[in-house]
């Protein structure tokens, strides 16, 4: 296995992040990672970072997802689009093992991170949440100040490096350093809206993850708050890959650049109808029901 895997039993909790090579993903080949000019690239030409293959999830006996095959591309947008209760933030959840923390689950099927399996017995779940990381619907800061909020997840991993840089750096990624630069002891909760769901991406990014999972970001912000988030995400994506959950037909045509439709079963079990290039689905998608799905006629 190799050193900087997500395997418990060959990192320490102690140097988990302290060594800059342990956070070099392990199976890495530059043939997956598009060089930063490749932008143009559709997203259907790009190699994937993650990979659901026939993936099931089951709360007790209810199945509430199925057969799930999904290849990420890597630094790209992917957008989860469906009608409500068709499974899409079930299956967001079970990409970093937040899924575990439910009692009484169970996944089938085999998702893959680089090549490794996110579900082998020797994974730890803490390890993939720092390197994929998620964001909520709600913007849920610490009731702690701005600083700490941002340190949180390095000083949980023992980071030992100049923690003043990482929070500043996360907050310039997050483009909030400039709004926040002369008050980072006052409360993240004493921030707008739409700056405390960038300090919430600010703490995602401290971790160093290579993926960020955004489960309906902008869903309590306003318009404008929106259009920030949606910018920031269109920055970020150039260092890490997203996955997005949402209701917004408009913010999926507009943000992401692979898009998966997905409706519920007779079963109610979801399913994917139709996954492509997101100018595919919202302008020649193959499926009937994708094509109304798009246009809004159910959902
Ligand atoms: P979506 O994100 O598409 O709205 P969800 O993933 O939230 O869908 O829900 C999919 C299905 O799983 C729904 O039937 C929902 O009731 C069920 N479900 C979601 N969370 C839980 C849970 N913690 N326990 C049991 N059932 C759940």
């Amino acid at each position: 296995m190799p050193a900087t895997s997500l395997g418990s039993d060959t990192v320490r909790d102690s140097d988990r992040v302290t060594d800059p090579a342990r956070l070099e993903p392990s199976i890495v080949t530059t043939s997956v990672r598009p060089a930063s000019d490749d932008a143009a690239v559709p997203a259907s030409h790009v190699a994937p970072v993650i990979r659901l293959d026939g993936v099931s999830f089951y709360y007790g006996a209810f199945r509430a997802v199925k057969d799930i095959t999904i290849h990420v591309p890597t630094h790209r947008i992917t957008a989860l689009i469906g009608p409500s209760g068709c499974g899409k933030s079930t299956l967001l959840r079970t990409i970093n093992r937040m899924n575990d923390l439910i009692p009484n689950t169970r996944v089938e099927g085999t998702l893959r991170f680089h090549d490794e399996d996110l579900y082998a017995s020797y994974v730890d779940p803490v390890e993939v949440r720092r390197r994929i990381g998620m964001v909520f619907q709600k913007p849920n800061p610490f009731p702690k100040s701005i600083y700490d909020n941002v340190a949180f997840g390095p000083r949980l991993t023992g980071f030992k490096g100049d923690l003043d840089g990482l929070v500043e750096s996360s907050l310039q990624k997050a483009a909030l350093w400039k709004d926040v630069k002369d008050k980072l002891k006052q409360s993240g909760l004493s921030l707008s809206g739409g700056q405390q769901q960038r300090l919430c991406i600010a703490r995602a990014i401290a971790t160093e993850p290579e993926v960020i999972l955004m489960d309906e970001p902008c869903s309590a912000l306003d318009p404008r708050a929106t259009l920030q988030i949606e910018e920031l995400m269109a920055q970020l994506k150039e260092n890490y890959t997203i996955i997005i959950v949402t209701h917004n037909m408009q913010q999926a045509a507009r943000a992401s650049d692979r898009t998966v439709f997905m409706n519920m079963a007779d079963d109610q079990a979801g399913y994917v109808v139709e996954q492509d290039d997101t100018i595919t689905i919202f302008t020649n998608p193959t499926n009937q029901m994708t094509e109304d799905y798009v246009s809004g006629r159910f959902g």
